[in-house]
């Protein structure tokens, strides 16, 4: 994992100044003495100082060879699906982003790249899904809204064996958590707009490959197609690094006391948590993770849309945002914002009941997060008393 040590001083010294803090590069071009003689830049599509030093420092942070910053996370998902040819096939998790399941629905299913689902935190169905022209595994762990984990290094293992890659979205425990290259993968990626930014401030992506190689073709796809992202922003994510790890570190403990808060609630049904020993894959994430992030899901008794409206409408410091990883706390509805395109039936078999509600529990003091929690349940219990009179 990376460590707060490692955090702050991945960020290099200007050595032109010793300007302790990155310097912004807002320029579009480099003067050169002569055709093709330059310092090393030519045009700032293809490459900023800026935005080199940010991908430096996410790849050192990830354990990895190179990195690519991209105008959002999807965009850098996006340059990963680029590596891949027509009659390709992705494996990828089923309780995957949206945004990249519309991606891979929307957009690359008419140039021919088809996309298997199956649930990867049983190895066995992964073996049993790969095809002879499966190219790349998709993971996610933990997954969104459910906080599903899959077992990173038992997948890097079976990806190797059939020559497929593996790229795991690290978003949601970001590199002060797991360090999925050095568990096998090929390649990482992240919405920078989360934990690495940390300040619900921006948008961002981030390409990490294991290998040179890889590096260079994610390089070149990153120039041709044009997705990177700006100076300005390249400087806030840098400047999200230096406190990333203090800030997970309290992210990971208000969030695992909010998880116990809730699981003994009686307006409860269920709690998704890694940190909690009823997690299906409790085992699994202590095993590949330093602590269990910063998300927290649950379901109410009362599981209707109704009584989750109520709730999520009636919290004051808990802001009712869709995106996550921020210092302030937010929590959203899934079945009715992030996961509305999906139909029901398949939103609810993946495990996003009617009443899930997930949050992203920030850096404010635990206690006025649960009691902020604690009053709002109370109108989950209201509607529920409303519903059983009607
Ligand atoms: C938000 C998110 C993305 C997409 O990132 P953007 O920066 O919004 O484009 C991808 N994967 C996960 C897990 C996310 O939470």
């Amino acid at each position: 994992m990376s460590n707060a040590t490692t955090l702050i001083h991945s960020i290099p010294v200007d050595p032109l100044t010793g300007s302790i803090s990155v310097p912004i590069y807002q320029t579009s071009t480099y003067v050169q003495e002569a055709p093709g003689v330059n310092k090393g830049y030519d045009y700032a599509r293809s490459n900023n100082p800026t935005r080199e030093t940010l991908e430096k420092i996410i790849a050192q942070l990830e354990g990895g060879k190179r990195g690519s910053a991209f105008a959002s996370g999807l965009a850098a998902i996006d340059a990963v699906v680029k590596l891949l040819q027509s009659g390709d096939e992705i494996l990828a998790v089923d309780d995957i982003y949206g945004g990249a399941f519309r991606l891979f629905t929307h957009i690359y299913a008419k140039f021919g790249i088809k996309v298997n689902y199956t649930d990867t935190t049983d190895v066995v169905n992964v073996i049993d899904a790969i095809t002879p022209n499966t190219k790349l595994i998709w993971l996610e762990s933990p997954t969104n809204p459910t906080l599903k984990i899959s077992d990173i290094a038992a997948i890097a293992k079976i990806a190797k064996q059939n020559n497929i890659l593996l790229c795991v979205d690290n978003t949601f425990a970001s590199p002060a958590l797991q360090r999925p290259i050095e568990l096998g993968a090929d390649l990482v990626i992240h919405s920078a707009t989360k934990y690495l930014g940390g300040h619900s401030d921006l948008i961002a992506g981030l390409v990490v490959s294991a290998s040179e190689e890889i590096g260079e073709q994610i390089k070149f796809i990153q120039n041709a197609s044009g997705a990177i992202l700006s100076p300005h922003d390249s400087w806030l994510v840098i400047r999200g690094v230096e406190t990333l790890g203090l800030r997970v570190k309290q992210h990971c403990i208000n969030a695992q006391r909010v998880a116990e808060y809730l699981e003994q609630h009686p307006a409860i049904d269920k709690v998704f948590y890694p940190g909690l020993k009823s997690h299906p894959n409790h085992e699994v994430a202590a095993k590949q993770q330093s602590a269990f992030g910063g998300i927290v899901s649950f379901t109410l008794k009362n599981d209707t849309e109704e009584a989750a409206k109520n709730v999520v409408c009636a919290t004051k410091y808990f802001k009712l945002a869709e995106s996550l990883g921020g210092v302030k706390s937010l929590l959203c509805h899934p079945a009715t914002m992030t996961h509305k395109s999906i139909p029901a039936e398949k939103r609810q078999s993946a495990g996003v009941a009617d009443s899930l509600i997930r949050l992203s529990v920030g850096l404010e003091e635990v206690e006025d997060l649960i009691k902020d929690i604690e009053q709002a349940l109370q109108k989950a219990n209201t509607s529920a008393e409303i519903a059983a009179i009607i």
